[in-house]
């Protein structure tokens, strides 16, 4: 929510002070840019915002409009922003590389990609060493399901439905959302019960929901597959915690039929979850594959697959070649995010910080009658809008309102589910702020 919007509505506590000045702002307006988006970028005019921000700075958690007005950024750039807005020491970083050499390609040497690479390999467990990049979280989705399929020689993959990965061929395939119906035929790729806690239907028993990819590979298979594909917590789907015990029962399915696991940590990894760096982590399973995108460039288009080097031979042996994958720019960026994110011990702060909101969110559960349940970790937190608690209809109409006043995101099947991911940074002050504009919000109703 914005300062100014705070201070006239009187919300009942001031956003917090904030040191920053933006700078004079002389471009286009937001009634003109509204209209020539219309005609020039027809696509962005989804059912989202219904007054969409001019925004024209960014410093930390906070972003500022044409008028110089400050608003706190609970939604993180769609959860790419970890380090902060323009974080200092990511600009530094990337601004020198720009200065020195924007791109090459992978094929001749230079220290900022190879630097990343190494660094990135030292955050994961066991042998996932090897890192390929690519320019976003689709691609690297679409190569793990590539990677899967060469190296098993099976084509079955088994996805979760209402889980989301990308919006190429593969990824469509695998992704299986109410509003993501493109009539994307995909042989081969199976969608298994979601394990929801709060509204799948063995409620909170992972190991329920696990039986039925046992079912999909019995019933739909020959009984081997290539892979197993899925978020430790579906973002997009609405921030959903899958049911405990789910993921590791998954795992040894998965693995006795002979294909491989791939964790698609597009949203969960970089410390956002807070208790570990990585979501498989929570879940006590290491995967073969693992996809990165969004937080890793603090808003710099560059995703990752890492896998383990036998697992990469089979890409290694090939001619396989990405012209903008490893972009020193995007490279120089992402490695400042690692020395960020351990320096300011940003992790832990998105633990302290993040269980802190989620308790103050769900203390406003017994207030509001609309608030159907509060989930998530860390920094990737959901309150899912519902007309009543008990039957749990979902609240669609008032939603576009609540988010549009606490600048969140918009997910779940029914569209229903604040999405807060802010970056790292976030502290209990812009907690608190909020909570207090949620709850006025809501009063207001
Ligand atoms: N995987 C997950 C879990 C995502 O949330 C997203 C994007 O929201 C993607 C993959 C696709 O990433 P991108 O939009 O960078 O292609």
């Amino acid at each position: 929510s914005s300062e100014d919007e705070q201070e006239d509505e009187n919300v009942g506590s001031k956003m917090p002070h904030f040191n920053h000045t933006p700078s004079p702002y002389n471009g286009p307006s937001a009634s003109d840019l509204s209209k020539r988006r219309k005609l020039y970028l027809p696509t962005a005019v989804g059912p989202y915002y219904i007054n969409p921000l001019n925004l024209v700075e960014g410093k930390m958690q906070y972003l500022y409009d044409e008028n110089g007005r400050r608003y706190l950024d609970a939604f993180g750039g769609i959860a790419t922003v970890s380090c902060g807005h323009c974080h200092p020491d990511v600009v530094e970083a990337t601004v020198k590389q720009m200065r020195l050499l924007q791109h090459t390609t992978v094929l001749y040497l230079n220290h900022s990609v190879v630097d990343f690479a190494e660094a990135l390999a030292a955050k994961f467990p066991g042998d996932l060493k090897a890192v390929f990049f690519t320019n976003s979280g689709t691609e690297a989705n679409e190569l793990a399901l590539l990677i899967a399929r060469l190296y098993t020689s099976c084509h079955d993959i088994i996805s979760i439905r209402n889980g989301y990965h990308g919006n190429a061929t593969s990824t469509m395939g695998a992704t299986a959302q109410n509003f993501h119906k493109f009539n994307v035929v995909q042989s081969g790729v199976h969608h298994a019960l979601n394990p929801d806690p709060y509204r799948g239907v063995f409620g909170s028993d992972g190991v329920k929901y696990a039986n039925d990819v046992q079912d999909i590979i019995d019933y739909g298979t020959c009984g081997r597959v290539a892979g197993f594909i899925a978020e430790s917590i579906q973002g997009v789907g609405g921030v959903i915690e899958l049911a405990p015990g789910y993921l590791p029962a998954v795992h040894s399915i998965i693995k006795k039929a002979g294909g491989l696991f791939i964790a698609d940590e597009v949203q969960t990894g970089f410390g956002r979850i807070g208790s570990h760096f990585w979501g498989f982590e929570a879940h006590g399973i290491v995967p073969d594959i693992v996809t990165l995108a969004k937080g890793i460039g603090n808003g710099t288009p560059i995703g990752a697959v890492v896998t383990t080097p036998q697992i990469a031979e089979v890409l290694t042996r090939r001619t396989y070649f990405s012209t903008f994958g490893g972009n020193l720019v995007c490279a120089a960026a992402g490695h400042a995010v690692l020395r960020v994110i351990e320096k300011e011990k940003l992790e832990q702060n998105a633990f302290v910080v993040g269980s802190y909101l989620k308790e103050c969110l769900s203390s406003l559960m017994n207030k509001h009658e609309i608030i159907g349940d509060v989930r998530g970790r860390g920094m990737l937190l959901g309150v899912e809008l519902v007309k009543d608690q008990k039957l749990k209809i979902p609240a669609k109409a008032e939603m576009l309102h609540i988010m549009e006043k606490m600048k969140v995101g918009k997910g779940g099947f029914y569209g229903n589910v604040l999405r807060i991911t802010p970056p790292l940074c976030f502290t209990k002050e812009d907690a608190d702020f909020l909570v207090d504009v949620m709850d006025y919000t809501m009063s207001k109703m």
